[in-house]
């Protein structure tokens, strides 16, 4: 499932977030690059439709494109909730972990924080 539909849904998710947590982040929905991530420097997120149904084996539901917004917006949350502290989170791992390892997600303190935060407001949508 892959809409007009679909984007602006994300898009309305993206921004009640923004405007609830007071964020400046830049949310690029839609975007034409292969990964979601968030980026703290330029308090910038890149959302690629075409990562989250690769990562959930070429198709995704409503609820896991939804789910990876909201694991990002996190990371958005956190990072504007206290530079210093996310930063040093950041230093601590390992970028080589990045590549597409779902392990990764499930050691770094921030990465299970927002897998939990997504968990959470996931059914405040569906
Ligand atoms: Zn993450």
């Amino acid at each position: 499932m892959r809409d007009n539909q679909t984007i602006e849904i994300l898009t309305k998710i993206a921004d009640d977030y923004k405007q609830k947590y007071n964020l400046l982040t830049r949310v690029d929905i839609a975007s034409e690059g292969f990964y979601c991530y968030y980026q703290t420097g330029k308090d910038y997120i890149a959302y690629s439709l075409q990562k989250v149904e690769k990562f959930n084996g070429g198709t995704a539901s409503l609820k896991q494109y939804i789910g990876a917004l909201l694991h990002e917006l996190k990371h958005a949350i956190d990072y504007n909730t206290d530079k210093g502290a996310f930063e040093k989170e950041l230093e601590k791992c390992n970028i080589a972990l990045y590549e597409d390892s779902k392990e990764y997600h499930n050691i770094q303190p921030f990465e299970i924080r927002a897998n939990e935060f997504a968990r959470q407001e996931l059914e405040k949508w569906l």
